[in-house]
């Protein structure tokens, strides 16, 4: 099998969407390396391909050509089954919106993957993980809150903490911050900042933000389905600027 070395690399990945008689070309060719331990903000316009480019990264959807390695295999063949697998035992996701079940509880919520787990985990084990996951990011007063009766920065935390509860090596998030205000934006932000410096998860952050993208160590850049060098593009100068500029809109969150 061909390999390749670092956590992600895309070669001239292309995305075509078929509308009945209609080709919408999305993506047009990426190319891409991520290593292991990277805190990546992928950037771009409305419209540009963030989500289609991170749904590909992280096995929800598949190119229309190219090729994908993960951890060295080329990934882009393998089955529903075996994609779902590696997503289980690697990947975490957060997505602007929450994504909850909303008649459970947090811990249900959190505990909800290892079921899924590869290996057998018992219930006991699973509320105790899940219930660590949750003091993690500051619930642990809110164990039995159903989605409801919590705040939408609450509510990203359990999602956060329901995406790491496999303990993936590897998380995306795609506009993680889009439904909250600015400082529970930076509250979330900073939680991403922590799990990358502490515990070594390499992050992926899609956002249009540049506020949001100025949290990561590397940005990449997005425009009509192709990546653009940030330093080079016109039209990017101005995020561009605010990105190396800037320092983080707050100070790091203490839970
Ligand atoms: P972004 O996340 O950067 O806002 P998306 O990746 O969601 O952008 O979408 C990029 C383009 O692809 C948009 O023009 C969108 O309309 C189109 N698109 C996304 N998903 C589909 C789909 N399932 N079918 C057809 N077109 C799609
Ligand atoms: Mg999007």
């Amino acid at each position: 099998m061909e390999t390749a070395p670092g956590l992600i690399r895309l070669e001239d990945i292309r995305k075509t969407y078929h509308l009945g008689e209609i080709d919408v070309p999305v993506l047009k060719g990426i190319s891409l390396s991520i290593e292991k331990g990277e805190f990546v903000a992928l950037m771009g316009s409305s419209g540009s391909g963030k989500s289609t480019l991170m749904n590909i990264l992280g096995c929800l959807d598949r190119p229309s050509s190219g090729a994908y390695w993960f951890e060295g295999k080329n990934i882009v063949h393998l089955s529903v089954d075996e994609r779902a697998y590696l997503r289980n035992a690697k990947m975490g996701f957060v997505f602007q919106s929450f994504n909850l079940l909303p008649r459970a509880s947090a811990l249900e919520n959190v505990m909800m993957p290892l079921g899924y787990a590869t290996t057998f985990v018992s219930d006991r084990e699973a509320r105790r993980r899940a219930t660590e996951m949750l003091e993690k990011v500051g619930l642990a007063e809110r164990l039995h809150h159903e989605p409801s009766q919590l705040s939408g920065g609450q509510q990203q935390r359990v999602a956060i903490a329901r995406a790491l509860i496999n303990r993936p090596p590897v998380l995306f998030a795609d506009e993680p911050t889009g439904n909250l205000d600015s400082k529970t934006s930076c509250e979330v932000l900073a939680m991403f900042k922590d799990l990358n410096q502490k515990d070594g998860i390499t992050v992926i952050l899609v956002t249009h933000d540049p506020e949001v993208a100025r949290y990561a160590d590397r940005l990449v850049r997005i425009a009509d389905g192709v990546l653009v060098d940030g330093t080079a593009a016109a039209d990017s100068d101005e995020d561009w600027e605010a990105f190396v500029k800037g320092e983080t809109a707050c100070a790091s969150f203490e839970p």
